[in-house]
């Protein structure tokens, strides 16, 4: 390692203050998505600390994209800074918004808590911890090298946790996520300090409605229950499609384990009259139930197999079983996305791993979606990883914390890949 490189790697230690005020601050604004709060405010507090750093600020609106409007207006930030010579584009992209606080939390969610060498909030590890992580790294570098070649950039997007439309999807579609402008992305993601992320699996969300004939309850023969033909698929389902998923494994280092494998969740079920009247509910068939199933798929399958494989369901049911109607609406479909494990990103991340903390990285690939989709198959640009501080399996929970070892510690591993990559001729 160059001196000037080891100083850069000493300033981030030196910094652990300003990293663990700096995740607060960003833990502080309560950026939840649905329906987008405070996205303005967080992006501006962004652009605002980095442009005292050099850097040339942005703030792109996605005018147009799902939930945008003048009260939750979407607003991304992108901070550029050039270097002393003509070089590669090494760019950090961290999503601002998180999701809802949801009940079983012993802490403040927004107030951003230090504790026992964590810092807690609803976005602590997914992932404000990260783009603190960055933050620093890119200030300590630039600091200690202020003569690097090429150009660094960081960018605060929002929307990731509803599909990333209004972010880098919509950043992507612009230009702003592809060569020349960049070169090498990493998304810091809570995939734990010592693991690079090069994907992740697909996913299928459709809404599957089953339609009846409303009569009265207690003469339910006159009618036809649209409950009881949802049972036939979920039977169905539990007979042949599970089974079926289970036994495929994909050659993507998928984690957790469980993930190595197609898997099928119903996030929802209704049927019949809905549960808000006053007092007891009327006696009624069902005419309608509704269910989403979210269904997660490896990079083996495709999409339109994927499908298929429901519909076909479907379709025979509605041969086989007297007056089973369906409907199908597909409400998201992301193909899944994997980067070369040998590309430079990948490789100079794993490199700095092992030497900051001196431990062979994994490489693996998220059970869930995030923003590569969008820099892969819009962006066109393929050198892009997830790596971040943060354990994958809080992200979500009630009392989401990040480690500040961990943030000190992914900082450094930024700060190592960044002055490599800036030196790398493309
Ligand atoms: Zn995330």
């Amino acid at each position: 390692m160059t001196p000037t490189l080891q100083q850069a790697l000493d300033r981030i230690d030196d910094r652990v203050d300003d990293l663990v005020e700096l995740t607060r601050d960003l833990i502080r604004f309560p950026t939840i998505n649905p329906p987008g709060e405070a996205y303005q405010p967080c992006a501006e507090f962004i652009g605002k600390r980095l442009a005292k750093k050099g850097f040339d600020i942005e703030y792109v609106r996605a005018t147009g994209a799902p939930g945008d409007s003048d009260h939750y207006p979407r607003v991304n930030v992108i901070a550029r800074r050039e270097g002393s010579r003509p070089g590669p584009c090494v760019h950090f992209n961290g999503h601002i918004d998180v999701v809802e606080v949801g009940s079983g939390w012993t802490v403040p969610p927004f107030d951003g808590l230090v504790r026992d060498g964590r810092v807690y909030g609803r976005g602590a590890c997914d992932m404000k911890g990260g783009l603190a992580s960055a933050i620093i790294a890119v200030e300590a570098l630039i600091e200690a090298e202020p003569d690097y070649p090429g150009t660094i950039e960081i960018s605060g997007t929002v929307d990731e946790e509803s599909g990333g439309f209004g972010g880098v999807a919509y950043l992507a579609g612009k230009g702003w996520f592809s060569a020349p402008r960049v070169n090498h992305v990493i998304i810091p993601e809570p995939l734990n300090v010592d693991r690079v992320c090069i994907g992740h699996r697909g996913v299928w969300w459709a809404e599957i409605e089953t339609r009846g004939r409303m009569a009265h309850g207690s003469m339910p023969f006159l009618g036809d229950s649209a409950i009881r033909h949802m049972a036939a698929v979920l039977e169905r389902f539990e007979r042949e499609l599970y089974p079926m998923l289970a036994a495929r494994h994909s050659d993507m280092p998928v984690v957790p384990d469980g993930a190595r494998q197609s898997t099928l969740n119903i996030n929802s079920l209704h049927g019949g009259q809905g549960e808000e009247h006053e007092g007891l509910p009327a006696p009624c068939v069902a005419d309608s139930c509704r269910m989403i199933i979210d269904r997660r798929f490896l990079i083996e399958e495709s999409l339109a197999q994927v499908k298929a494989e429901v519909t076909d369901i479907l379709d025979d049911l509605a041969k086989s079983r007297p007056g089973f109607q369906f409907d199908i609406r597909e409400m998201f479909a992301v193909e899944p996305s994997i980067s070369d494990r040998n590309g430079a990103v990948a490789t100079t991340t794993a490199a700095a791993i092992l030497e900051v903390l001196a431990v062979e990285p994994a490489i693996v690939c998220s059970p869930g979606t995030y923003d590569q989709k969008h820099v892969d198959r819009i962006g066109k640009l393929k050198d892009c990883i997830a790596y971040g501080p943060g354990q994958l399996d809080l992200a979500h929970q009630p009392d989401e914390w990040v480690g500040i070892d961990d943030m000190i510690s992914a900082a450094k591993v930024m700060a190592l890949t960044t002055s490599r990559l800036l030196r790398r001729t493309a």
